[in-house]
């Protein structure tokens, strides 16, 4: 699943083609049928930029598209070329790349789900002790992993990063909101905000606990846990010995 990392990775990326006039084509049915490419062949972009886990593309004349991956959709940045085969979502060519998005599955020209969207963790600027609060202003009952991936409060964390940073802050993911201390959200949201910027860059980094179900936790040697997690039943990953709180909701 594409973190906010992963897509201020690919808004970098596109930056190749900020300033261009693009040809823009939408090959797949579905992508096709949003009146994307109408609105957007034969502007110029103007920016592209990251929000949460959106990808938001700006063109001339106040269109703005709005790309969200969800867990299958991805971006590649390539030299122009003609003899494409297969059906991408949105193919955004420009004098001598052509950026191409595959697998959708969201493709918009509305910018309204945006604005419900919590601060971004790695918004310019964006401080941890302000993510803290924003965790302080929800129901303190709701378990502190379901809170971290609720793009409503803070937009940008994802699946790999919620259980590592949990694990970071030893604080088990089923833990009530409310039971945490400033001092533990603040480890465990610093970590993530620094991890995912030195990720906006390129760096690689080691998993202690996400898809490590069954093995040794790494800093005490407990058996790691899975199971899981909130309506979206993503899942959790977690040490049952070193990690403070309930072990499963
Ligand atoms: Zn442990």
């Amino acid at each position: 699943m594409p973190e906010g990392d992963t897509l201020h990775r690919t808004a970098a990326h596109l930056q190749v083609l900020v300033g261009q006039r693009v040809e823009a084509e939408t090959p797949h049915p579905r992508a096709a049928a949003t009146g994307v490419a109408k609105a957007i062949d034969g502007r110029v972009l103007e920016a592209v930029e990251a929000v949460g886990k959106n990808l938001l593309l700006r063109f001339e004349g106040g269109v703005t598209v709005r790309s969200h991956l969800r867990m299958s959709g991805r971006w590649r940045v390539e030299p122009r070329r003609t003899d494409r085969s297969g059906r991408p979502w949105l193919v955004l060519r420009g004098t001598e790349w052509e950026a191409v998005q595959w697998n959708g599955p969201v493709l918009t020209l509305d910018t309204a789900a945006v604005g419900r969207l919590g601060t971004d963790i790695l918004g310019r600027g964006v401080e941890v002790p302000a993510l803290v609060a924003r965790l302080r202003a929800v129901d303190p009952r709701t378990q502190v992993g379901e809170a971290l991936l609720d793009q409503r409060i803070i937009s940008g964390i994802g699946n790999i990063w919620m259980n590592e940073s949990l694990w970071q802050a030893r604080l088990s993911p089923w833990l009530p909101v409310g039971v945490a201390s400033d001092e533990s959200l603040e480890t465990a949201l610093g970590w993530a905000q620094r991890m995912m910027r030195a990720s906006v860059r390129g760096a690689r980094s080691l998993h202690s606990v996400y898809r490590r179900a069954g093995r040794p936790c790494p800093r005490c040697g407990g058996t790691i846990l899975s199971r899981g997690l909130g309506d979206a039943n993503r899942t959790a990953y977690w040490c049952g010995r070193c990690q403070r709180g309930p072990g499963a909701g």
